[in-house]
């Protein structure tokens, strides 16, 4: 072997061996990579990408075939909702020295977790039985085993309830966000490029709320009413909870520089729960509640406390958008 290929093959053996894989995903994580524009070619001076689905062509077998722990870092975005995913989220923790959650939906469930709310057999009913824009009169719903005449055509079984990353394997570090910014992926390949990564099991991202990183001040003005963004006629340059407008800002970690708030938009919540916080929703409707004025709760009639809370639309989508897999109460309780 020549020198010049031998010191080649050494060099390559040096860079970081990557991989990337999306299990229930919108494909916006797949996009949040390609986001930190030309920093990417930095990443491909230093790291080999090993296995890339949206990117690559690797099969399966061929993560089967790699040593165990030969990738040194696998960034698994999406949640857990199939057999197929289930069984790559097992792999390619075998495979991977370290293991990163990226994104809200792997960290937390994410969006696709809503469908905690059902079950499969709901799902299904809305994806491809009652569906205004689906034409299907033989009823037909996705089955793991169809006979056709060429062999016998296989599925991947669609759980009942969706899970997030570490419900279903050990996770190393997490990088929430809906889907993570270029800075926060950059902080994270930095840390693991200069080995300073923090302890195993930490959260990348700052110790502080969205609200702490908002432009806009919070006071201790009450409210009396919700709204939702459209309602509002002009949104004023200030805090917008205080405009009646739900923004989880109190109860959400920040690491994102409050990019929402930077269009006028409330925060959603997709950074996850703030640091100490058990339960993202059950902050956030604290928070609500002493905005609100419920601390005068006692003095109000029934109806008009219930007045107040049939105000929230869609409480669950509200309040657990992306975190009811690991949320307190994490789905409904089917018969
Ligand atoms: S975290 Fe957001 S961007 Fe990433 S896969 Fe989930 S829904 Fe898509
Ligand atoms: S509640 Fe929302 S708008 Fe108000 S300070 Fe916090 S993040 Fe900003
Ligand atoms: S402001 Fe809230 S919803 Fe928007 S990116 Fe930041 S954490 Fe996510």
């Amino acid at each position: 072997m020549s020198k010049q290929k031998e010191k080649k093959e050494k060099n390559d053996k040096k860079k970081l061996q990557l991989a990337f894989y999306w299990a229930a995903s919108c494909g916006g994580c797949e996009i949040a990579v390609l986001d930190i524009d030309e920093k990417i070619l930095d990443v491909a001076a230093i790291a080999d990408i090993l296995f890339w689905p949206v990117a690559i062509d690797t099969k399966y077998k061929d993560v089967e075939a790699m040593e165990d722990k030969s990738i040194d870092v696998c960034f698994f975005n999406g949640s857990v909702r199939t057999e197929e995913q289930e069984h790559l989220a097992k792999l390619l923790r075998q495979k991977s020295k370290f293991l990163v959650a990226f994104g809200a939906c792997a960290v937390n469930g994410g969006i696709p977790g809503l469908a905690n709310v059902a079950n499969r057999d709901e799902v299904f009913k809305v994806a491809y039985l009652d569906n205004p824009s689906t034409e299907n009169k033989e009823k037909v719903t996705p089955k793991t085993k169809v006979k056709v005449k060429e062999g016998t055509l296989t599925l991947p079984s669609f759980y009942d309830t969706v899970k997030s990353l570490d419900q279903t394997v050990d996770v190393d570090y997490y990088l929430p966000g809906c889907p993570p910014t270029p800075d926060q992926i950059m902080t994270a390949v930095g840390a693991i490029v200069e080995n300073k990564l923090p302890p195993k099991g930490s959260i990348i991202g700052p110790l502080k709320s969205v609200c702490d990183e908002c432009r806009f001040e919070k006071t201790e003005k009450k409210i009396k009413q919700i709204k939702r963004v459209y309602e509002v006629e002009k949104i004023e340059d200030k805090c917008l909870l205080e405009q009646g407008i739900i923004c989880l800002g109190p109860a959400t970690r920040g690491g994102c520089s409050a990019r929402c708030l930077d269009a006028n938009m409330p925060c959603t919540g997709c950074g996850g729960p703030t640091p100490n916080s058990l339960d993202q929703g059950a902050k956030m409707i604290s928070a609500l509640a002493s905005i609100l004025g419920l601390e005068g709760e006692e003095k109000m009639s029934d109806e008009e406390v219930q007045k107040l809370i049939d105000q929230v639309v869609d409480p669950v989508g509200t309040f657990y958008k992306y975190g009811l897999p690991t949320a307190l109460i994490n789905r409904r309780v089917m018969q």
